[in-house]
């Protein structure tokens, strides 16, 4: 049995069942046996394959939209680029590498990362050595005295969710306890006063106040100095979403409740409510965008043909990467880019 599953038996029977989202936080930040904690879960060794993994045109991609992005905020002197849950550090390096001859970008940024791993800060510190960067990991560190740009790719879905259960005309928050052999089971807690509306027998719906918080946090940012924030994930453009927790490991789906700390635990991420609460702070939010849409619009493809000119040995791995996170039965359609600014400034690349 699983240290951790010990760990979390000996938790619910001192506090009675917990809530799927402390249950998904000892999975994935245990200090000790965390998913994320202990290990560097990308590529195709790994248990998941992200963007920045499958090609570095995708950083470069990103690079681009975030120099225009400066450029429409008049070029200050002085701006924050954050990257939340940057992984490996792939995408800031392949981003940095591709705005390497945009006069007065690199002197005016200054790179922050924020990132609860420790196995992973220290594979970003190696793969960003010698660049300027400061390391975050919770929000209360980083000190916005300059317009900030936000980027993250799957960082929202790494989120712990909680979710809600409806029965007999009540939203009740769904729980995870133990039954008489020690396996985890859900049943249902307390009632709910919930904005979810109406709902049948047996619905969920899933929510996340640790999402909402951090998103709250860097719109109030966005609010007060100015930028503009690019979230990559999946989901779609509800308030809540339904039941869709899941567990991956080595690129298959799994039971949430096997191998705790050993699974990657991830959900759909309900961009209409974000974007929603960008909307509330006064902001701009662009409509959702279909990643494969908005790589395409920012002329990936053209990018992808210099590449190959330069490297021709390499044209085949240029074109599958090209084709994955584009084709729409692959990652184009999949992921969504919710992109959010300072209204007073032009539509930010991609989306105008
Ligand atoms: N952006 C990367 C990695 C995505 S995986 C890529 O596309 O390859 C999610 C990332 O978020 C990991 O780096 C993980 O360690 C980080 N993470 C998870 N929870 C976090 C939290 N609460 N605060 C900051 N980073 C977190």
């Amino acid at each position: 049995m699983s240290e951790l599953k010990t760990i979390l038996q000996n938790h619910i029977r001192t506090h009675g069942a917990m809530d799927v989202a402390s249950f998904m936080d000892f999975c994935l930040a245990h200090p000790i046996h965390g998913y994320y904690m202990t290990r560097d879960p990308f590529g195709r060794s790994g248990d998941f394959i992200t963007a920045p993994e499958v090609s570095q045109l995708f950083g470069e991609m990103i690079g681009v939209w975030c120099a225009d992005m400066w450029m429409k905020m008049n070029m200050p002197e002085r701006f924050h680029l954050l990257e939340c849950g940057p992984g490996r550090g792939t995408l800031m390096k392949d981003l940095w590498r591709a705005t390497q001859n945009i006069p007065g970008f690199h002197a005016a940024c200054h790179i922050h990362l924020l990132e609860t791993s420790p196995v992973l800060s220290s594979i970003q510190q190696e793969n960003l050595l010698g660049l300027s960067v400061t390391w975050h990991k919770n929000l209360e560190t980083f000190r916005a005295d300059a317009p900030v740009i936000i980027i993250g790719n799957e960082f929202f879905d790494a989120l712990p969710i909680q979710q809600a259960i409806f029965h007999a005309d009540q939203w009740y928050m769904r729980r995870i306890a133990c039954d008489a052999q020690g396996d985890f089971v859900f049943v249902r807690g307390e009632i709910l006063m919930s904005e979810f509306g109406d709902g049948h027998e047996g619905d969920i719906r899933e929510f996340s106040p640790i999402q909402d918080d951090i998103w709250q946090n860097f719109l109030s940012i966005l609010g007060r100095v100015g930028g503009g924030a690019l979230m990559i994930d999946y989901g779609g453009d509800v308030d809540f979403a339904n039941d869709t927790l899941q567990a991956v490991k080595a690129h298959q789906y799994k039971d949430i409740f096997d191998d705790l700390g050993n699974v990657d635990l991830t959900s759909h991420v309900a961009f209409g409510r974000l974007k929603k609460m960008a909307r509330l702070q006064g902001l701009k939010a662009m409509e959702l965008m279909p990643q494969g849409v908005f790589l395409q619009n920012l002329a990936i493809q053209k990018r992808a043909e210099i590449l190959i000119q330069k490297n021709p040995d390499h044209i085949k791995n240029i074109m599958s990467g090209l084709e994955r996170l584009i084709a729409p039965d692959q990652m184009g359609n999949l992921f969504q880019v919710l992109c959010v600014y300072d209204k007073n400034l032009q539509p930010p690349l991609g989306f105008s």
